[in-house]
């Protein structure tokens, strides 16, 4: 039995302020009710901060990115074990705008996979096609590629232990969803191909990502292989995020 998840992704958003604000509204929102995992992924500068806050709450702590190095000449970067340090339990690896605007390939993203893993984070790693690739119909043929690449650095076991948010680049901010049944498509597929390659496909939460809303969430969480999201836009209130929670 896969226990549902939602992840919020905060991006570049927030100040000490919002940030506590929003940790403030989503504590209080939360109640038996909810049956997914909660996590929330602030700005590094707000992580320390908001695992403050987070101590006597099952809500857990994950980063947006992460350096593949552990330590040394790498300026300007933050390390998976200081995530571990300040108490992250997860971080968000290959999100789209990671591989798009800052030139992440799919073996840079394996190597940011394998430095969590042995840190003792969870990835979440993300995995989607852009619109070209899916008018093109190789929406598989890219999933099957990222995938491979982080199975090939470290394993399926490894992989299907993690999280893995499925996220259409052009669902991506844009308000655009993947209908329910076009994410089920790939969530099938994932499952499927991590299972061929050994993993234990069964046991991995996927997550769908690309304008989840309160509005469309239960639609898509009602789907087999749909675990639960991982949210942008709509996590940055605590009414929609804890909206979304409930949906699962
Ligand atoms: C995301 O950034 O991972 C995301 C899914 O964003 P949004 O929900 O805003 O589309």
């Amino acid at each position: 039995m896969r226990q549902p998840m939602v992840a919020g992704n905060w991006k570049l958003n927030g100040s000490s302020q919002g940030a506590k604000a929003l940790v403030d509204g989503i504590l209080a929102g939360l109640d038996d009710t909810i049956p997914a995992q909660i996590v929330i992924c602030p700005p590094f500068v707000y992580l320390q901060q908001s695992r403050e806050m987070l101590q006597s709450s099952d809500v857990g702590l994950g980063a947006q990115n992460v350096c593949a190095e552990d330590k040394g000449a790498f300026t300007g970067e933050v390390s998976a074990p200081m995530l571990h340090d300040v108490g992250c339990h997860y971080v968000i690896v290959g999100h789209s705008e990671r591989r798009s605007l800052y030139y992440e390939t799919d073996e840079l993203v394996g190597r940011k996979f394998e430095s969590a893993v042995n840190a003792g984070l969870v990835p979440i790693l993300c995995v989607g096609e852009s619109l070209t690739e899916r008018e093109k119909g190789i929406t598989e043929t890219v999933v099957g590629r990222q995938l491979k690449a982080v199975i090939d650095q470290v394993g399926a076991i490894q992989v299907s232990q993690a999280v893995i948010a499925y996220e259409p680049v052009w669902a991506i901010g844009t308000g655009l969803t993947a209908s329910p049944e076009q994410a089920q498509a790939v969530h099938a597929y994932i499952r499927k191909e991590l299972h061929m390659a050994g993993g234990a496909a069964d046991e991995t939460r996927l997550l769908y990502g690309g304008s989840v809303k309160p509005e469309n969430a239960a639609d898509l969480f009602a789907m087999p292989d749909i675990d639960g999201g991982l949210i942008g836009g709509a996590s940055l209130d605590a009414e929609s995020f804890l909206a979304i929670c409930r949906a699962t």
